[in-house]
């Protein structure tokens, strides 16, 4: 027998449901936002994501789906949105016209990672993009986006918010920083884990972000990103907070908060649940001002998020939501009734009912078995002596109601 690979899932029945209900309630806010939806390819050549998520991030580091296709060109599985909509808003000379994008994406992303509960090889992810616009509200607005979303399915979360200010205070906090572990090495001798000698290497700041507990204890003294922080990256992270306290969304500030993507510039926020056992990241995101001109874009400022789908499904699986129920059940107690019910049946379509006729004649009472059983809110069964009356047999599996219904009638009861 063929199985699904790995850490990667069939998404069926009860899951699509909350699957369809979590992507439509995101659509929705992101909407009122003035965000318009875009899609990208799921694969994309190599270096876009090498240059913009960085070679110091365990994406890229360890994760990548890469491989060479048949003309030989070196191609990857998208572990990431936010790269290919920027490759995007450049490819479409958006750059250019400086004009202002607002895009939200869903879909599939795959990162070769030891699949666990809430860790898949390939994933979905709700994101957002927002090009072009400079001013710290827009910040403020898409972590909005991310709070009504969660108020509308009913999820507690923590809102993290850390500023990474500009290049040039990140370049001063990272010499600081490697200083300051060289000499814990020396004074004490302890030694960093493997993975932050190569984080030191290539972007020590993430270090901050190791989840080795001795790692963290050495790192309690650490100079403050907070100290090196710019005035125009302090004014706005001041501003971020009181937009955020105006508008009652509550966070703390966390100056570990450094993400595991390499682009991110000024604000950077996590929302995290403890809904799904120990606390988890369930969407993250910040603004990234450099990245469309590191990929070859003119200066063009940029902010956005992702959210993990499979995180919020747990969440919401967790919670017992109610099952839906299905719309109709329909069905024939007599062969020969076919053709009517099933031109009954298409009529009530164009009226845009949901329906599911059963092309099989049997007993009434097996027909009630199967609709019962499968869920079904409203049971119509059409025989001989209705069908001489133009009438059904209509039945609320819900309250129990039941009635002879003529056709003309019906499109107003389902
Ligand atoms: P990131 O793109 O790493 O910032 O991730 C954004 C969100 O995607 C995270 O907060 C998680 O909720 C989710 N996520 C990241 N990696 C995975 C994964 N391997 N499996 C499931 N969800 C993930």
């Amino acid at each position: 027998m063929i199985h699904a690979i790995k850490g990667m899932n069939d998404l069926l029945d009860d899951d699509a449901l909350i699957y369809e209900k979590i992507i439509k309630t995101c659509e929705e806010v992101a909407k009122t936002y003035g965000y318009s939806y875009i899609e990208v390819p799921h694969l994309e050549v190599t270096p876009l994501f090498k240059r913009s998520v960085g070679e110091s991030s365990d994406i890229v580091g360890k994760e990548m789906y890469e491989f060479l296709d048949k003309s030989g060109d070196s191609v990857c599985l998208r572990p990431e949105g936010t790269a290919g909509v920027v490759r995007a808003f450049i490819e479409h000379k958006m750059d250019k016209a400086g004009v202002v994008k607002r895009w939200f994406y869903h879909g599939s992303m795959f990162r070769y990672e030891k699949p666990q509960r809430g860790r898949y090889r390939e994933f979905h992810q709700f994101g957002l993009e927002c090009f072009n616009i400079a001013n710290v509200y827009e910040d403020a607005s898409v972590i909005m986006i991310l709070a009504k979303i969660f108020k509308k399915l009913d999820i507690n979360y923590t809102l993290k918010i850390n500023s990474l200010g500009s290049p040039e205070c990140l370049q001063n906090y990272r010499k600081a920083l490697r200083e300051y572990i060289a000499n814990i090495e020396n004074s004490s001798g302890f030694k960093f884990c493997a993975d932050c000698a190569k984080r030191i290497q290539t972007n020590v700041i993430r270090v901050l972000d190791c989840k080795n507990d001795e790692c963290a204890k050495h790192l309690i003294n650490a100079p403050k990103l907070s100290e090196f922080l710019d005035d125009e990256s302090r004014a706005d992270f001041i501003k971020l907070q009181e937009i955020l306290k105006d508008n009652e969304i509550s966070f703390v500030i966390d100056e570990r908060l450094v993400r595991g993507l390499d682009y991110y510039s000024k604000t950077a926020f996590e929302f995290e649940s403890s809904e799904i056992g120990a606390k988890a990241a369930i969407a993250g995101g910040g603004r990234y001002d450099y990245l469309v001109e590191y990929l070859g874009g003119a200066k063009s400022y940029g902010v956005g998020f992702a959210m993990g789908v499979e995180r919020v499904m747990d969440i919401l699986r967790s919670k017992n939501i109610e099952q839906k129920l299905q719309n109709t059940y329909f069905c024939i107690l007599d062969e020969e009734l076919l053709p009517i019910a099933y031109k009954l049946v298409d009529n009530l379509r164009e009226n845009g009912k949901t329906i599911n006729l059963n092309y099989e004649a049997k007993k009434l009472a097996k027909h009630l078995n199967i609709a019962n059983k499968q869920n079904y809110k409203y049971f119509i069964a059409i025989g001989s002596d209705e069908a001489s009356k133009n009438e059904v047999f209509f039945k609320d599996l819900e309250s129990g109601e039941q009635k002879s219904i003529k056709y003309d009638e019906l499109k107003e009861i389902l």
